[in-house]
């Protein structure tokens, strides 16, 4: 059997980062930060992610041939023929890869129609390990298909996407959620890779402090080009979550469906 993108697609999008979501929103149960958000946000939470994931596979397992087809005429770069060391070529693969989101992750703030699309992933004011599942069917359509096609086109090596996907279902359901950490563990782990105190500064209803910290896993995207903002800078008890438009709704799946088009 011939495993195509749009199987790959569904493993590393979605299996994956929803076996996370569950478990840290049993840790995160356990060991809250602050109050907890009721079960039925929650709940709502997981199911709109269920539905994305079937949608979204359903329309990319409908065009992987013609994407395969067409990007495959390209023939400008082989990231699966290395001319560096192995353990560096694949390292800088991964790091690609981070970029490719870092990359689109900032698009989505700065051109109104993919802001419309993301905003019901910033929606949620209560963020927690199950807010990483809730995008817009659409936005998840438009992220796979563009970062998919990028990796067609550098020939990217599938073992490289399936590490990178396994480890950002780990991290992503991570800083997403809501538990309280040792400060010093947090502290030493912000230098390298995104944890949930930074991330939450990006889901800040504030907008100068939502435009940034846009990275991923790593924060050097963010670091170099100028939309880094760290823990120091930000009062965190005084933080609050979500977007201005979107205020204490009646959180439920048709008006995050309907959120764009509002
Ligand atoms: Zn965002």
């Amino acid at each position: 059997m011939t495993i195509g993108w749009a199987e790959l697609l569904l493993a590393i999008a979605w299996i994956g980062p929803f076996t996370f979501a569950g478990f840290f929103t049993l840790i995160e149960r356990k060991y809250p930060d602050g109050q907890y958000p009721k079960e039925s946000h929650v709940k709502v939470n997981f199911l709109f992610g269920g539905m994305t994931a079937l949608i979204s596979f359903c329309f990319l397992q409908t065009m992987q041939d013609s994407i395969g087809a067409t990007m495959s005429v390209f023939d400008f770069v082989d990231f699966s023929d290395p001319v560096l060391p192995e353990i560096l070529h694949y390292s800088l693969c991964f790091l690609f890869i981070d970029f490719v989101y870092y990359a689109q992750h900032r698009l989505s703030h700065h051109i109104s129609l993919l802001w419309r699309l993301h905003k019901v992933h910033h929606g949620d004011d209560r963020v927690t390990a199950s807010t990483s599942l809730v995008h817009h069917p659409l936005e998840a359509i438009f992220v796979s298909a563009t970062a998919f096609s990028i990796y067609v086109l550098v020939n990217m090596p599938l073992g490289v996407i399936l590490s990178y996907g396994a480890v950002n279902a780990v991290h992503v359901a991570f800083v997403h959620s809501n538990i309280t950490m040792p400060r010093r563990l947090e502290w030493s782990l912000s230098k390298i890779i995104y944890t949930p105190r930074l991330h939450k500064i990006h889901h800040s209803i504030r907008m100068d402090e939502g435009n940034s910290n846009f990275g991923m896993i790593f924060v050097i995207w963010d670091q170099m080009l100028r939309s880094w903002r760290s823990s120091a800078c930000v009062s965190h008890e005084a933080l609050q979550m979500g977007i201005e438009d979107f205020k204490h709704p009646r959180w439920n799946m048709t008006k995050l469906l309907l959120l764009p088009f509002k």
